[in-house]
């Protein structure tokens, strides 16, 4: 079966344990939230899994659809079928979303073939359309000066268009006004499908009354600590993650 499967990983930055033999099983076609405290490591896990250089994997194993993501570049990890959309989205000065789309796409398809540029820009306006991103925008570079939300939708709008097999969303609720929100989770819930799983990263409970998850867990030191289905964070928002620390002290 289809999965993304992450079993015992063991992840440090600068000989700092931050992730402690975490491990997480999310089929194609379910919706997973991760809910923690700020610092308990949920966006250590997406980093890690996008080989980002800093965070050194000294144990464990992370496979999508039965390929080994751990030694794989971030190229082939985006040609594996993940997409990761993070917290603090990059700003590029002088290249265009356009552009940097459309080369994305062309860096996953095979050398010989073509996307043709009527058709790429078809689907892009199209997709634009959907997610109410003003086209004028396709000719600004990527992320440079945009808002929170425009940078949430634009990051949106690149996860439509490369089509991935699994997604995972780094807080990207954070900074977003009610009405970015809705179309960010919209955005989404018009992806999910049989085929394709999410990883939905949150602080908050807000953004999961509009992407409503299939399971939910509870990160705490690096570790998943509780896991339930969408009840847990209506209960967590109630409480607050206190709770869970004296339980695990108890
Ligand atoms: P979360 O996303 O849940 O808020 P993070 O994964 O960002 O948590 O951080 C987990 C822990 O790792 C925190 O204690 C944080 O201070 C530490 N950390 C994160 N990034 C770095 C870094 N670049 N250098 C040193 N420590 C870091
Ligand atoms: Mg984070």
């Amino acid at each position: 079966m289809s999965t993304l499967k992450v079993q015992n990983l063991s992840v440090y930055i600068e000989d700092k344990p931050i992730l402690n033999d975490f491990s997480l099983e999310i089929p194609y076609g379910e919706v997973h939230a991760i809910m923690g405290p700020n610092g308990s490591g949920k966006s250590t896990l997406s980093k890690a899994l996008a080989a980002h250089p800093n965070y050194d994997i000294r144990n464990g194993t992370a496979e999508l659809d039965g390929h080994n993501l751990i030694d794989m570049e971030p190229d082939e990890i985006s040609r594996a079928g993940l997409f990761l959309a993070f917290q603090y989205p990059i700003e590029v000065p002088g290249v265009t979303i356009a552009n940097f789309i459309r080369a994305a796409i062309q860096a996953r398809m095979e050398e010989s073939k073509l996307f043709k540029a009527v058709d790429y820009y078809k689907k892009l306006y199209q997709k634009m359309d959907d997610l109410g991103i003003d086209r004028k925008f396709t000719a600004r570079s990527l992320n440079d000066g945009f808002s929170g939300g425009e940078k949430k939708r634009c990051e949106i709008l690149q996860m439509a268009m490369l089509d991935p097999k699994f997604c995972i969303l780094d807080e990207t609720d954070s900074g977003l006004d009610i009405d970015a929100l809705r179309v960010v989770s919209a955005g989404v819930n018009s992806m999910r499908s049989s085929n394709r799983g999410f990883l939905v990263i949150t602080h908050y409970q807000r953004l999961l009354d509009y992407i409503v998850p299939d399971k939910v867990h509870v990160m705490w030191e690096g570790k998943i600590v509780r896991s339930g289905d969408k009840d847990l964070a209506s209960e967590l928002e109630s409480k607050g993650y206190d709770w869970i620390k004296e339980e695990l002290a108890a």
